[in-house]
């Protein structure tokens, strides 16, 4: 048995990493379990190797946003800036608010933890899951492969189901359960949506700016403007994945949303724009659009209308329809949404381990006193933009600290 720790970090991811030096900077002797080969491998992939780790505009979250607004009221993105800046991490901030690394590598956000780790001495275990977490006599025990860990506090930082195989993999929702926690439904957002063949039939590898709006019939739900790629099985780009969460709430309820992608940012009608936007009538740009179509009437042959205005693939799928039915089709191209991708595909989890169930000041539990959760595993999940990491890093620092605090007060 390893006695020696006053805090118990379970999970070597953003969350969990944060933490355990947030607990060790307030003065915990801590220890953190990792059930992967590796620490933080989530981190490393994030944001296509560039690690978007945070974003200084509102907040945007799903899910329990009261919890998040709590977090961030406790530890706000400056704090989390101030942080990284503090481990010698530089940032720069992008469009939308969105902060990368300076160097632009995601590597450089796991190597400031980890170096700050080495200097506090918070010692890590690799491969060893926790597979088992109880309370005796008022201290946690840890079973893992390796041996069993107790401490009077213990984090459980072990993300969600997204992304599976940068992490040690099976749902870690068992461990807070036991104690007595309920769990929504884990299911993926931030994914691809998969689409009617025939629909997206020979588009495949094409990369379009759009404005995407999710429809519930003819009402438009949700929208959002980006770069759309239509793959074999529907559509990707960020923009797709931002109504993803959405489609998948319409499909598990039953209804069959159509997706209606806009072409006019690509035509150079409307402004390109790389956000969420206010849900709108999806024809809106008809008329705009055919008005372009007839103005290239007077100087190109019926035939060659679309040649250099929409990519090959596109003109080939609109070819023979009549002006007035290209302009339709080029301002609310429809697309049926028959499902999401999976958990494999998704950047994050919705669903999870209550909010209410937590303390929003500390992240201590409401059910067992010493226990904290941070991160992924909770029932938060944020926009496209860094926001998932922001809440990761920021309920990390949180939930650590007042493990700390716990366990310096019995
Ligand atoms: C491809 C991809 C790109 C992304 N890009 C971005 C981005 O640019 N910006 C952004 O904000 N968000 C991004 N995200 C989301 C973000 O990475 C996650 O929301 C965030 O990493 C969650 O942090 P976490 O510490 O809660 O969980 P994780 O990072 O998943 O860490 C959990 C850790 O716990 C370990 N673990 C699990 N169970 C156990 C157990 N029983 N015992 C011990 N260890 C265990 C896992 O192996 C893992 O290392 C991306 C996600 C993916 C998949």
């Amino acid at each position: 048995m390893k006695n020696d720790s006053d805090a118990i970090v379970i999970g070597g991811g953003a969350a969990g990493l944060t933490a355990a030096l947030s607990a060790s900077n307030a003065g915990a002797r801590v220890v953190v379990l990792e059930g992967a080969q590796r620490i933080g491998r989530k981190i490393l992939a994030s944001g296509n190797g560039r690690c978007n780790l945070a974003n200084t505009g509102e907040l945007r979250y799903f899910g329990d946003p009261e919890l998040a607004a709590q977090v961030f009221r406790a530890c706000p993105v400056s704090k989390v800036l101030s942080f990284f800046h503090g481990l010698g991490l530089q940032t720069v901030e992008e469009a939308g608010g969105r902060i990368y690394p300076a160097c632009g590598q995601a590597a450089a956000v796991l190597d400031s933890l980890r170096f700050a780790l080495e200097r506090n001495g918070v010692s890590v275990a690799v491969n060893a899951p926790v597979e088992k977490l109880e309370k005796k006599n008022g201290r946690f025990l840890a079973l893992t492969p390796q041996g069993a860990y107790a401490a009077p506090s213990a984090v459980i930082a072990c993300g969600g189901m997204a992304g599976g195989r940068l992490g040690h993999g099976g749902g870690p929702y068992g461990l807070l359960t036991r104690f007595g926690h309920t769990l929504i439904p884990p299911r993926p957002a931030l994914t691809q949506l998969t689409a009617d063949k025939k629909a997206v039939r020979g588009l495949s590898g094409l990369r379009l700016p759009a404005l995407l709006t999710l429809c519930r019939g003819d009402t438009p739900v949700e929208a959002a403007q980006g770069e759309a790629l239509f793959t074999d099985y529907g559509v990707s780009g960020v923009c797709a994945m931002q109504l993803s969460r959405t489609a998948g709430e319409m499909l598990e309820n039953g209804e069959k949303p159509t997706l209606y992608m806009d072409f006019s940012p690509m035509l150079g009608l409307i402004p390109r724009v790389y956000d969420r936007a206010a849900p709108g009538d999806p024809f809106a740009h008809t008329a705009l659009i055919e008005a372009c179509l007839e103005d290239r009437r007077h100087i190109l042959p019926r035939e060659a209308l679309l040649v250099g205005l929409c990519p090959r693939l596109l003109a080939e799928k609109l070819a023979g329809l009549s002006v007035k039915e290209t302009a339709r089709m080029l301002a609310a191209f429809p697309v049926p949404i028959l499902g999401v991708r999976g958990m494999e595909s998704a950047q994050v989890t919705r669903g999870g381990v209550p909010g209410n169930e937590f303390d929003g000041r500390t992240l201590c539990s409401k059910l067992c006193p010493g226990l904290f959760a941070a991160g992924e595993i909770l029932n938060v999940d944020g926009d496209c933009g860094g926001y998932n990491l922001q809440f990761a890093f920021a309920s990390g620092l949180t939930a650590g600290e007042n493990a700390a605090k716990y366990a310096a007060n019995l």
